[in-house]
């Protein structure tokens, strides 16, 4: 969280980072997934099958990451595993014995695919950082995490904030009080949002995260994901934020709401239509009257600041925490 994403060299680039193929519950075969994202307009796929390293090389356009999506023993009894997940990118391998309980550790023979655990958390992160890999805690709300379950752990960049599949079967694809808890405890968490796609004509593109890379490679890739050079949507475009003393400036596709949340009840919006709220000023509308560039006003030192573009049909994009972009 170095620099402002939307003022940093390079390209955005559009990113599948939590797909299944049918090397784990999938049901696309690694290849034609790729081919898949590549036809939907995407530039980057990371497949992220449980407990295995489903390696496709890049395609002309599309990069792939090497990821997985394992797990970890928590410490408080869950329902119904005694698990929960994060994802992983940059690995070479998987780990033969992670370490965790075997009691937690199954095989699914229908889908084909087992699950290992880390003893915890931070000890998972441990692995990927000795592999120089990037670590995003999976679906918080999903799998009914306590905030606790992951503030008392370290060694991961972000979570997985929105989860298209999640939101789609069970109403709990959205974790963002699950971010807001993080940042206001003055961890500086990233976010990503991803279609976790297992059925492609359900859900292959109803989210992604943009990434700000400064070359097409898988390298550049990560070093995005590790330092917050993105931007998560399921829909809008943002094209630029910028921070100063008078306010939050955010260019965007046609949107009608956008929204500043920071801790507690200071968060501020400006929207439009009948319910519009006006804490700042629109600068310009498109055709119909919604907002593509606004001033939204900030509330004092705060501890944290994000944006969220919310457009007509109710889809949102999130920036990452603004600090300490802010005034840098
Ligand atoms: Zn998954």
């Amino acid at each position: 969280m170095s620099t402002n994403p939307f003022h940093a060299p390079g390209e955005w680039l559009k990113a599948a980072l939590h797909t299944h193929s049918t090397e784990s519950d999938g049901t696309l075969p690694p290849a034609r997934l790729v081919a898949t994202y590549e036809e939907a307009g995407f530039d980057v796929v990371a497949i992220t099958d449980h407990w295995r390293l489903t390696e496709v090389p890049s395609t002309g356009r599309v990069i792939t990451v090497r990821g997985a999506e394992l797990g970890w023993d928590l410490a408080r009894p869950n329902y119904p595993t005694q698990s929960a997940e994060f994802l992983v990118y940059g690995i070479d391998h998987i780990p033969e014995d992670p370490g965790g309980d075997r009691a937690n550790w199954y095989t699914n023979d229908e889908e084909h695919y087992e699950v290992r655990t880390f003893r915890d958390l931070t000890a998972g992160c441990a692995w990927a950082a000795s592999t120089d890999a990037v670590v995003y805690v999976a679906h918080p709300y999903w799998n009914g995490l306590h905030v606790d379950d992951i503030a008392s752990q370290d060694g991961y960049v972000g979570i997985e904030v929105y989860n298209a599949s999640a939101e789609n079967e069970t109403g709990r694809g959205d974790s963002s009080p699950w971010w807001d808890a993080l940042l206001r405890s003055g961890r500086p968490v990233l976010g990503i949002a991803t279609d976790d796609q297992h059925y492609p004509l359900f859900e292959l593109g109803a989210a992604w995260t943009m990434v700000r890379a400064a070359e097409r490679t898988e390298a550049a890739v990560l070093d995005a994901l590790r330092t917050g050079a993105t931007y998560l949507s399921e829909g809008p475009v943002i094209h630029d934020v910028e921070v100063s003393a008078d306010g939050v400036e955010v260019v965007c596709s046609p949107a009608r709401q956008v929204r500043l949340h920071t801790e507690e009840e200071w968060g501020t919006s400006v929207s439009v239509g009948r319910h519009g709220r006006r804490n700042g000023r629109i600068l310009e509308t498109d055709g119909r009257g919604l907002i593509t560039r606004v001033l939204l006003d900030r509330q004092g030192d705060r501890l944290y600041e994000r944006i969220t573009v919310v457009d007509e049909h109710g889809r949102r994009a999130w920036t990452n925490p603004l600090h300490p972009v802010s005034l840098g």
